[in-house]
């Protein structure tokens, strides 16, 4: 943090005004509902990273179209702040939250020492995200995720010294778009998860079955049902990696039958990078300093209308925070949630936010899949259309009525 924005942040902080906690997708929808309604209240935003303006979802899809991570920058964090008026601690983490004093607790990342700075508040937005979950058998000095610009761009920079082996771990929505990514850009991909297909968790097994077939008839090797149980590193003394360098990862079926003895033990992938794309979480420690409702689970849990947490003048909103105990890790609710948070924090009268789950598609080529509602693996999913070309699904709940739809659709041949 500059002397020149700790000045800023003190005298900000003496006005009181809103602080707002990360410059991801969220942070800065709050700062542009805000400012579209009141261009003289202070705002300070405080952010872990430089506070640039990108559209995350673009990473799963720009290595194939030789997008480096400077490509994917709207704007400077440092420019943004400037055209929205808004007082930028970037590199500057949050540390602590005292509700009562109404503070926050910053510290420099960019800085050696571990000075602290305290900068009160009038009102508060958690916009802090969620961030991976590296399980056990996957040391984060060794696997990559895509979860932030700055991990991208050093993935994205590796990959460009030509094809290479990439296995990715978790084959949510987000590892089986960057596997075709991956693909799409000529390297050899290998994507393993937990269960026989991707999107299992959401998707009912007819569902799943037919993306399996999409990608794999693609060139994606997929591994369904298994289990990476370690990564690590090994010397191959080859040329084709830096420093001879490459990875193991061991693997084997995630339910073996003990009395089977025909199993034989997997040969290790040896690759050249491993993605784990297994999951998100919310850090909890901000929210318990703050005496803010938490679910393990789903995030900070806010009022559904107002966006309010149950700590007075907090708000949250984007992938940190739930609606009625379910995440909504999407782009689309933003513009609303904001648009609310921002009434809310000014005080004028609003309607309060209806959620509507938005309608999610996977960015993949070599299948269509679109869902609406609150999709779910498991319940009563009815197929409405099936067709060599088309699946449609909707899951019945305990009323009888539609809670979520599956379109899948096989891509569009290209005339000749
Ligand atoms: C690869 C990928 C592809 C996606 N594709 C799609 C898609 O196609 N469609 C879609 O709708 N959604 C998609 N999503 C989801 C969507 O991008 C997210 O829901 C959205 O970007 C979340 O924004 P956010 O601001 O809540 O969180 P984040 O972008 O994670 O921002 C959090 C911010 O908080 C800061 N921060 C965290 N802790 C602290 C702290 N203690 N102190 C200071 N700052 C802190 C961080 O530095 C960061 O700036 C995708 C996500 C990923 C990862």
């Amino acid at each position: 943090m500059s002397v020149e924005n700790l000045s800023v942040a003190s005298s900000t902080a003496a006005r009181k005004g809103v602080v707002i906690i990360g410059a991801g997708l969220a942070g800065w929808h709050v700062i542009d509902a805000i400012r579209a309604k009141d261009t003289e209240i202070p705002i300070t935003l405080i952010t872990a990273d430089s506070g640039d303006r990108y559209h995350k979802p673009m990473l799963t899809m720009a290595i194939s179209q030789n997008k480096r991570a400077s490509d994917l920058v709207r704007a400077s964090g440092s420019g943004a702040a400037n055209t929205a008026e808004v007082t930028l601690l970037a590199n500057t983490q949050v540390t602590d939250i005292d509700p009562v004093s109404q503070t926050v607790q910053v510290r420099s990342t960019a800085q050696s020492d571990d000075a602290l700075t305290t900068i009160g508040y009038e009102k508060m937005v958690l916009a802090m995200g969620a961030h991976p979950i590296f399980p056990k058998s996957l040391p984060q000095d060794l696997v990559w995720h895509v979860n932030h610009i700055e991990r991208f761009s050093q993935l994205q920079e590796k990959l460009a010294a030509g094809s290479q082996h990439v296995a990715i771990v978790g084959a949510g929505m987000v590892g089986t778009e960057i596997a075709e990514d991956l693909l799409k850009a000529g390297h050899k991909v290998t994507l393993i998860d937990l269960n026989d297909a991707p999107l299992s968790q959401m998707l009912p097994a007819k569902a799943t079955a037919r993306i399996a077939k999409a990608i794999e008839s693609q060139g994606i090797q997929f591994l369904g049902g298994y289990q990476v149980s370690a990564v690590a590193r090994i010397n191959c003394n080859s040329n084709d990696s830096e420093d001879g360098e490459k990875l193991q990862v061991d693997y084997a079926p995630l339910s073996t039958d003990a009395d089977n003895t025909d199993i034989q033990p997997l040969e290790p992938l040896i690759v050249d990078h491993v993605i784990a794309s297994t999951g998100l979480t919310v850090d909890e420690q901000l929210p318990a300093a703050a005496g803010v409702e938490f679910d393990r689970r789903t995030g900070i849990v806010v009022d559904a209308a107002t966006l309010r947490t149950n700590a007075a003048n907090i708000y949250a909103i984007g992938d940190c925070m739930s609606i009625n105990g379910v995440a909504c890790r999407y782009v689309a609710p933003l513009r609303a949630q904001a648009a609310t948070i921002a009434d809310d924090i000014l005080g004028h009268e609003h309607s309060g936010y209806d959620h509507k789950p938005p309608m999610i598609r996977l960015k993949n080529k070599a299948i269509s899949v679109m869902v609406t509602g609150v999709p779910q693996a498991a319940g009563n999913w009815q197929v409405k259309t099936e067709s060599d070309d088309e699946l449609i699904m909707d899951l019945i709940d305990d009323n009888e009525a539609v809670s979520a739809t599956v379109t899948i659709k096989a891509p569009a041949v290209p005339k000749a």
